[in-house]
C-alpha cells in the first residue's frame, strides 16, 4: 500500500505556523514512505476563502521546501459529487432528509438550553415514510440530508496513531447535518469524501480535528470506504496556554513573517519540527534527510507545544528558541549554501553591487563569512553589517561614549591613520603590528586604539576580531573612517 497524506488548508487568511507543521509533519511521512504528499484547498467557504490566501500558501510552502506531489485540488471542484455521495446515503438509508425548519429547531434549542440540558436533534424527520417524504419534496419543502447515527449501544473507535484508544458512543453523536438547504455539502462531508476520493491513507491533521472524526469513520463506512489512520497534532499554545492566533499574537505566527525576518527555511522547519515531535535523543538539528529518517508518530508529544513568541525588539522578535535556532544555521551552514539567501537579502534591500559579482566576489563571500558568527538573521546582513558595505552608516550612541570618550583620541586617531595609510600589505597581522607599536610609541594601552577604531570603522562596540575588520573594510576606509571619527569624540564640536 503506497502511503498518500495531505495537507489541506482552508484559504482564508495566511499560512500560520500552525498549519506549516501540519505540512512539515505530512511531507516528511510521504518522504520517509516513499508516499505521495497531496495539497488539497479546502475553499468551501465561499465568503472568507480568497485567492490571494492560496497564493500566500502556496508561496509559503514552496519556500518552506515542502513540495507536493499532486494538487492543489480545490474543494469546491468536488461540490456536485459530495452532494451525490448525499445522495448515496439517503438511497442506503444511512442518511435522511429533514424537513424540520430552522425556527422549529431553534425553538427546541432553547427550550433544552432553559433546562440546562445539551440539545440534540431528536431525528424527528428519521421516521418519516417515503410517501411522506416524496409529498413534501412535491410541495417543495426545503429539506437538509442528516446522517443516520446507529441508534445502538454501539460506539465509532479508532486508535490515534498520536492519541492512542479512541471513542465516542453512537448516542453522544447527533445526526448531523452534511447538506444545508439550499444543497451546499458541508465541510464534515467534502472533507471526509474527498480523502476517500483522493485514495487519502493517513490523516494528519490539527487536534482541533478530533471531534469531526467520529462523523467523518460514519461517513466512511456508510459510503464503503476503507477508513484511513489517524494522527492528530497536539495544539500550538503561547506561554499563557492561549491558543496562538494573529488577533491576539500579531504577525509572529505567519509564516510570512519569518521570510520577511531573514529567516533560513531549514532553521524554521527544523524549529517547527521540534514544536510537538522529538527525536527520543538529544539531537536538536535536523537536515531534511535526517528528518525524514527520524521523523515517526511515535516521537510526536500528546502535550501542547508552546510557543514562546516575544513581542520583543527588532532582534527579539519572536521565540528565542526560533531564533537561537536561526543563528546556528547561520553560522554553521556551508557557506555556499547560504550565500544565495544573503545575496537575496542584499539584493532585496538595495545593497547589491555588480562588483560583488566579479571582482569582488571572493571579498563579499569571506566577509559575510567573518560576520555570520554573531548574526541572527539574514536581515542583520544588511542593517548590522551595513558599515562592511556602505560608507554611510549609523553610530551607535553607546559605542561613541564608551569608545570615544578619551580626548587624546583626537590626535590618537588621524595618528594611527597616517601610520596605516603607508602600509604596503594591509593584512590583518600587518595592521595589528602597526597599531601595537603606535600605542606603545604613544605610551597608551593597545585596547584604547582598538575599542576606538571599532566605533569608528563601525559605530558598533562588539564584532569580530578587530585586526580582522581592518583588513575587511580595508586601506582607503579604514584610513578615511579612523580621520572622520574625530568629530566624534566625545565633547568635539561637529
Ligand atoms: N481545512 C481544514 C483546516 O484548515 C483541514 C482539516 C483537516 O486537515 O482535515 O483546518
Amino acid at each position: 500500500m503506497q502511503v498518500r497524506v495531505r495537507f489541506a488548508p482552508s484559504p482564508t487568511g495566511y499560512l500560520h505556523v500552525g498549519g506549516a507543521r501540519t505540512a512539515l509533519f505530512n511531507w516528511l511521512y510521504a518522504r520517509k514512505t516513499g508516499g505521495k504528499f497531496i495539497l488539497r484547498i479546502e475553499d468551501t467557504d465561499l465568503e472568507r476563502s480568497t485567492a490571494q490566501a492560496v497564493e500566500t500558501i502556496l508561496d509559503g510552502l514552496r519556500w518552506l521546501g515542502l513540495d507536493w506531489d499532486e494538487g492543489p485540488f480545490y474543494q469546491t471542484a468536488n461540490l456536485e459529487l459530495h452532494r451525490q455521495k448525499a445522495e448515496e446515503m439517503v438511497a442506503s438509508g444511512h442518511a435522511y432528509r429533514c424537513f424540520c425548519s430552522k425556527e422549529l429547531l431553534e425553538e427546541r434549542r432553547k427550550a433544552f438550553e432553559a433546562r440546562k440540558l445539551p440539545y440534540k436533534y431528536e431525528g424527528t424527520c428519521r421516521g418519516l415514510s417515503s410517501q411522506e417524504v416524496v409529498a413534501r419534496l412535491a410541495a417543495g419543502h426545503p429539506y437538509v440530508i442528516r446522517f443516520a447515527v446507529p441508534r445502538d449501544e454501539g460506539a465509532v473507535s479508532w486508535t490515534d496513531l498520536v492519541y492512542g484508544e479512541q471513542s465516542k458512543q453512537h448516542v453522544d453523536i447527533e445526526d448531523f447535518v452534511m447538506v444545508r438547504a439550499d444543497s451546499s455539502p458541508l465541510y464534515i462531508l467534502s472533507n471526509a469524501v474527498d480523502d476517500a476520493l483522493q485514495g487519502v491513507t493517513h490523516v494528519i491533521r490539527g487536534q482541533d480535528g478530533i471531534p469531526n472524526t467520529p462523523k467523518q469513520i460514519l461517513i466512511y463506512k456508510a459510503l464503503g470506504y476503507k477508513v484511513p489512520e489517524f494522527a492528530h497534532l497536539p495544539l500550538i499554545l503561547d506561554p499563557s496556554r492561549a491558543k496562538l492566533s494573529k488577533r491576539l499574537h500579531g504577525d509572529v505566527v505567519m509564516v510570512k513573517f519569518y521570510q520577511e525576518r531573514g529567516f533560513l527555511p531549514d532553521a524554521l522547519a527544523n524549529f517547527l519540527l521540534l514544536l510537538g515531535w522529538s527525536p527520543g535523543d538529544d539531537r536538536e538539528f535536523f537536515s531534511r534527510e535526517e528528518m525524514i529518517e527520524a521523523f515517526s508518530f511515535e516521537g510526536i508529544n500528546r502535550s501542547n507545544s508552546i510557543f514562546n513568541f516575544r513581542k520583543g525588539d527588532e532582534r527579539n522578535f519572536t521565540d528565542p528558541k526560533a531564533i537561537w535556532m536561526n543563528a546556528e544555521y547561520i553560522s554553521k551552514m556551508p557557506l555556499d549554501r547560504l550565500l544565495p539567501f544573503v545575496i537575496a537579502e542584499f539584493k532585496q534591500k538595495g545593497l547589491w553591487r555588480s562588483e560583488y559579482e566579479s571582482e569582488r566576489s571572493e571579498w563579499f563571500a569571506k566577509t559575510i563569512d567573518l560576520l555570520r558568527a554573531r548574526y541572527r538573521t539574514l536581515s542583520d546582513f544588511t542593517s548590522l553589517g551595513r558599515p562592511y558595505f556602505e560608507d554611510d552608516f549609523d553610530y551607535e550612541p553607546a559605542s561613541v561614549s564608551k569608545n570615544l570618550k578619551d580626548t587624546s583620541l583626537v590626535t590618537l586617531l588621524p595618528g594611527l591613520a597616517d601610520k596605516l595609510e603607508k602600509l604596503q600589505d594591509f593584512s590583518a597581522e600587518a595592521v595589528e603590528a602597526v597599531l601595537r607599536t603606535y600605542a606603545s610609541q604613544c605610551g597608551v594601552k593597545a585596547g584604547l586604539l582598538i575599542n576606538a577604531a571599532r566605533t569608528a570603522l563601525t559605530g558598533q562596540s562588539v564584532g569580530p576580531g578587530m585586526f580582522d575588520v581592518f583588513a575587511t573594510i580595508g586601506q582607503r576606509r579604514s584610513v578615511e573612517r579612523l580621520r572622520r571619527a574625530v568629530r566624534l569624540v566625545v565633547g568635539q564640536s561637529a
